[in-house]
């Protein structure tokens, strides 16, 4: 029989140092508990669970916070894309543009309004869609028979897409603008918020997104009343009003009053949060400089820091280093949208390199606003280790 000596043991006892998962959302649970559980009473109290007050005050503090007219409180990130397409009426043999490196839903909200989305490859210094591959992917699109009607830019891991390009190049083509920041809620781009950046927004408040709820819900942000009361009809049943009459196509897409009331809670210490994400990748990238690819940053935009998300070499053998020692990393994304089976065959032998090279060689690293310098200091250490 083999004993492993009592000192091996001890040793291993000794590195055994608490988990660290990529996302905590339990910290800020037990921070804002009191607040939640009183908001959470209150609606039971009043009872109206359907566009209650929360929803109301919540709908009115995001648009504040957005420095937008319109924030329209819905029932997920998927849905606010759905019926921001649906209220630009983009439908069958409409092409809408999306990147290829991104959550698999910015392709599966153009299909589930009838349309066909046309992947364009991302820039390797933004990770967000290349504006310059645009013109191209219009082209081939009117190649195949398709109106082009739309752009869909995704701001991605929390870092605005070049949103003025974007308008420039709708302008030009005659498209719809609409944005996917389902991961970016409270980033900027110059002196403008998310939600003000492009002519109409998605955002998702999925818990894990950097004001997530707890459940689903999301929001569609403009400053245009047309597109503000088109959503708004959209979101229950197409009617307008009080009426029952149903004046366009709908769709159950509220947000409930339940999730309306723990968003108001999260929403009073968002921007400390959002400040405190920054001081965590501003550790994560004084460290990790020069010995990993590192998220773009630069000057002009504000990151949500939805995911903090570096580039290594065999990935594979890093994650698993961080695994043994207990710190969750994530994969976004281990697949170019091109590649997956439910878009395969919009995408036959399409090439988008960067795409594929970024899903290669991504990695995500623990981020949040509750995570310790200690603790983003273990991370470091360990993947410089792995490297
Ligand atoms: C999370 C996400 C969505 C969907 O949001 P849900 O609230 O989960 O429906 C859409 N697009 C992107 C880029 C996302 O990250």
């Amino acid at each position: 029989m083999k004993v492993a000596p009592m000192s091996a043991i001890a040793a291993r006892v000794s590195i055994e140092a608490p988990p660290i998962p990529l996302f905590d959302m339990k910290r800020q649970q037990a921070r804002l508990r009191h607040d939640i559980d009183r908001r959470l009473a209150r609606v039971l109290d009043h009872g109206q669970f359907i566009l209650g007050p929360e929803v109301v005050e919540l709908e009115a503090e995001l648009a504040g916070f957005c420095g937008v007219r319109h924030a329209v409180g819905v029932s997920s990130g998927r849905d606010a894309l759905i019926m921001a397409l649906m209220a630009a009426n983009v439908g069958a043999g409409d092409a809408v543009f999306v990147p290829g490196f991104t959550f698999s839903a910015t392709a599966a909200v153009v299909i589930a309004v009838g349309a066909v989305p046309v992947f364009v490859d991302v820039a390797a210094d933004t990770y967000n869609m290349d504006p310059a591959a645009l013109p191209a992917a219009i082209a081939a699109a009117r190649g195949r028979g398709l109106a082009p009607r739309a752009i869909m830019p995704v701001d991605l891991f929390g870092r605005p897409a070049d949103h003025a390009a974007f308008a420039a190049l709708a302008a030009a083509h005659g498209l719809a603008l609409i944005a996917d920041a389902a991961q970016s809620f409270g980033a900027a781009a110059g002196t403008a918020r998310v939600g003000a950046l492009a002519p109409i927004t998605g955002v998702s408040f999925y818990p894990t997104k950097p004001l997530g709820a707890f459940g689903d819900g999301g929001a569609i942000l403009t400053d245009d009343d047309e597109l503000a009361d088109a959503v708004r009809a959209i979101r229950t049943h197409g009617r307008q009003g009080d009426g029952d009459v149903a004046m366009r196509i709908g769709m159950t897409g509220r947000l409930d009053t339940m999730q309306a009331a723990v968003l108001l809670a999260k929403l009073a210490v968002f921007k400390a949060e959002l400040n405190r994400r920054a001081e965590i990748a501003a550790l994560y990238a004084d460290r990790l400089s020069g010995a990993c690819g590192l998220p773009p940053a630069d000057g002009a935009t504000r990151s949500a820091w939805a995911l903090y998300t570096v580039r290594v070499p065999r990935r594979e053998r890093v994650r698993a280093a961080l695994a043994e020692r207990q710190i969750g990393t994530g994969l976004f994304y281990r697949v170019p949208l091109h590649r997956h089976p439910a878009f395969a065959d919009l995408a036959a032998g399409q090439r988008l390199p960067v795409s594929e090279r970024l899903a290669d060689e991504v990695l995500s690293l623990p981020m949040g606003p509750d995570l310790t310098d200690d603790e983003a200091h273990a991370v470091a250490d360990a993947l410089l280790a792995a490297l």
